[in-house]
């Protein structure tokens, strides 16, 4: 997998979201593991983030979870991690998140989710690193968000070359495919709109 051998997945804590999204992350483990990659995440328990550090272990690979003493009541921590950092502050979270990883996966989520994709695409931006970002179109659950991106693009608030940072998919399985052989597979399709 060249240089990447921790991927950072971001996604939402809800139980409550439908069986197909749960499916995605149970999916997105199993990927991850039979890859070979080791898997950086947030350390909750529950909803798709439970998913898929659960499936992920299940095929062998080494979880890591960081979460937020607040948090750690809140959410709950996942109990049976290869290693569970228990750190003090959500900025502290996100920031060794995205250290410890080479490339970032997000799958469908909530606000949470949202926080943490524009975080590392403002970081991006700024030059701070150049990992890839991949982003699971899963049952076109962000097609809201590709809209979005491309309309801050067209009127100018922001380059278009910052189409480029994120890079979305259909499904798990094609994440591995732009972890092999990076965007430029892809650079003849528009990566937004
Ligand atoms: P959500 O997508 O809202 O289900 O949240 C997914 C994960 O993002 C949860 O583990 C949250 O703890 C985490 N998260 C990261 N940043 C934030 C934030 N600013 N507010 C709320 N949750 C956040």
């Amino acid at each position: 997998m060249g240089n990447i051998q921790s991927v950072c997945v971001y996604c939402g804590a809800s139980v409550r979201a439908d069986q197909i999204y749960k499916d995605a992350a149970v999916r997105m483990g199993e990927v991850l593991a039979k890859a070979g990659l080791q898997v950086i995440f947030g350390g909750g328990k529950l909803g798709l983030m439970g998913l898929v550090a659960d499936n992920a272990m299940a095929n062998g690979a080494r979880v890591i979870g960081i979460i937020p003493k607040l948090l750690e009541n809140f959410e709950g921590a996942h109990p049976s991690l290869s290693e569970l950092h228990i750190v003090d502050t959500m900025h502290t979270r996100k920031k060794k998140m995205s250290e410890l990883a080479d490339a970032f996966i997000v799958l469908p989520g909530g606000f949470g989710t949202l926080d943490e994709l524009f975080e590392i695409l403002t970081w991006r931006q700024l030059q701070m690193h150049d990992k890839p970002v991949i982003i699971v179109n899963v049952n076109g659950y962000w097609d809201p968000l590709r809209k979005l991106i491309h309309n801050i693009i067209e009127q100018n608030f922001a380059p278009t070359g910052h189409a480029l940072f994120a890079t979305f998919v259909d499904s798990p399985d094609e994440v591995l495919d732009i972890l092999e052989n990076g965007i430029e597979s892809r650079l003849k399709e528009p990566s937004v709109g």
